[in-house]
């Protein structure tokens, strides 16, 4: 049997049934990892010691085993990890070893997971094809001569390439949806506030979620289960009001889908708009309401985004000093020279290009001209949100206008590869829970659906995306992972 194929429940189920131990699914995801990891560069560290003895240490548990018991799971690296090196792929952070652990990577360790490393990611999670890693780029499974998506490229391509069961990514303005999409696997941004922040490395704090990064739908909403709650050390995390279940097997009557009819026009690829349009189709047989939705103030989001999320991160980097955290730039007795020269040494183009952006709007002066009327255009975008999902239960768009473009296609041209999220951070800017799911191939590559709903529907998400997701006619398996069979 092919191991690298399992979802999570499958394996868990095995496991349960003694028909595979937690050390033998670890070994196949770190023999994958040997195997491929110096092409797909999904890990920045693997910490395979560690990831062996807390397997062999949840095999021991014959009763008694905790939920997750022993599933290997990859965690990006900008999630704090204690004693584990934390670098958000920047060099600011390159030998920066936290004293604990993020609340969500805590609560999956405590169901019993194993933590098979960090992995890559864009620098401080700043970008949309893993580029922007001070340490490389990772690959995408697919076609090693692609990006993954970003920023949480290391994660889903690990997934996608067998490297581990599931993984943890953040989204900020669709780096869990944007990269799982280029990767063929699931990524669900949860509703702000559901997933504690706390051990998050912050980008923007009042866009960034964790979330999870699957096979399929039913892992996806397993996951979710471990990693929401209201944690005391992140006081804008809120219980979650609904339970987190298994989806079911239930076709789509009744549905409302609405299609967004600004994020299926102009500026995406026709080869990503056949699949789409194949699947609103068929999950419209299946019993969805089909209509269009619209969201009019969509085009003023990415705009709004790129002034809101590099206001924030500019306040959010000033703690990288030289003082507390990581690189120290030697050389001055000077404090200024010094925190000048830890920055300029520790922080890549793009992360400089962001502070830049985000000191000059928050400048005063220009602060009502840029923050300000951002924070305007935030709310005409609620309130867009607010009259769709009060017309419709969910919403459905592609999930990025292309499939996974070609290593260095986009790099020397910023504006270009912010375009890559304009399907997903209207999301962001509205606070909102949002899935993407394979949903076919265009020219081999992965497509993704992406499904929206209110605040806190996540379950209902997750039902209409597992309905969805048995309606297709493909299973999305990367070579790396068939060339084990
Ligand atoms: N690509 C977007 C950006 O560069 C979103 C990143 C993210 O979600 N972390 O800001």
């Amino acid at each position: 049997m092919n191991l690298l194929r399992l979802t999570a429940v499958e394996a868990l189920a095995l496991i349960g049934k003694k028909e595979l131990t937690s050390s033998e699914l670890t070994d196949a995801c770190l023999a994958q990892i040997e195997r491929h990891d110096k092409d797909v560069f999904a890990y920045l560290n693997v910490t395979g010691t560690s990831a062996r003895e807390e397997a062999a240490a949840v095999d021991q548990l014959a009763e008694d085993r905790p939920e997750l018991a022993g599933l290997p799971t990859a965690v990006k690296d900008v999630l704090c990890t204690r004693g584990v090196t934390t670098t958000c792929a920047s060099r600011m952070l390159e030998n920066y070893k936290p004293f604990y652990t993020a609340t969500c990577v805590r609560q999956m360790q405590d169901a019993g997971i194993v933590m098979l490393g960090k992995t890559n990611m864009d620098e401080f999670a700043m970008g949309s094809s893993t580029e922007n890693s001070a340490y490389g780029p990772t690959r995408n499974p697919w076609d090693l001569g692609r990006v993954p998506g970003g920023s949480s490229g290391g994660s889903a391509a690990a997934v996608a390439a067998g490297e581990a069961i599931w993984a943890l990514g953040s989204d900020t303005g669709g780096s869990i949806r944007q990269p799982a999409a280029f990767c063929g696997v699931v990524g669900l941004k949860p509703t702000y506030g559901s997933v504690s922040r706390y051990g998050l490395v912050a980008f923007a704090s009042s866009f960034d979620q964790v979330g999870p990064i699957t096979r399929n739908v039913t892992d996806a909403a397993l996951m979710l289960r471990f990693l929401v709650g209201k944690d005391p050390l992140d006081s804008t995390s809120i219980e979650h009001p609904e339970k987190i279940t298994l989806p079911e097997d239930r076709d789509l009557s009744g549905v409302r889908l609405g299609v967004v009819k600004e994020l299926v026009g102009e500026g995406i690829d026709p080869g990503v708009m056949k699949v789409f349009n194949e699947t609103v189709q068929k999950m419209e047989a299946a019993g969805a309401i089909v209509g269009e939705a619209s969201l009019p103030h969509s085009a003023y989001a990415l705009p709004a985004y790129y002034i809101l999320a590099p206001a924030e991160a500019s306040a959010n980097l000033a703690r990288f000093d030289g003082v507390r955290f990581g690189l120290r730039a030697g050389g001055t007795n000077d404090v200024t020279e010094m925190y000048e020269e830890t920055r300029s040494l520790g922080f890549g183009e793009e992360v400089k290009r962001r502070i830049m952006l985000g000191t000059y709007a928050l400048s005063s002066g220009y602060y009502e001209a840029y923050y300000g009327q951002a924070q305007k255009v935030r709310t005409l975008i609620v309130r867009d949100f607010e009259k769709a999902l009060g017309e419709f239960d969910l919403l459905v768009s592609p999930s990025a206008p292309t499939t996974a473009f070609r290593l260095d296609e986009k790099t020397g041209d910023p504006l270009t590869m912010y375009k890559s999220d304009i399907c997903t951070i209207p999301v962001n800017l509205a606070g909102l829970p949002a899935i993407s799911i394979p949903a076919g191939l265009s020219e081999g590559l992965p497509v993704g659906l992406q499904i929206i709903g209110r605040a806190f529907t996540e379950p209902a998400i997750l039902q209409a995306a597992y309905s969805a997701e048995q309606l297709m006619d493909f299973k999305s398996v990367s070579p790396l992972i068939a060339g084990q069979d």
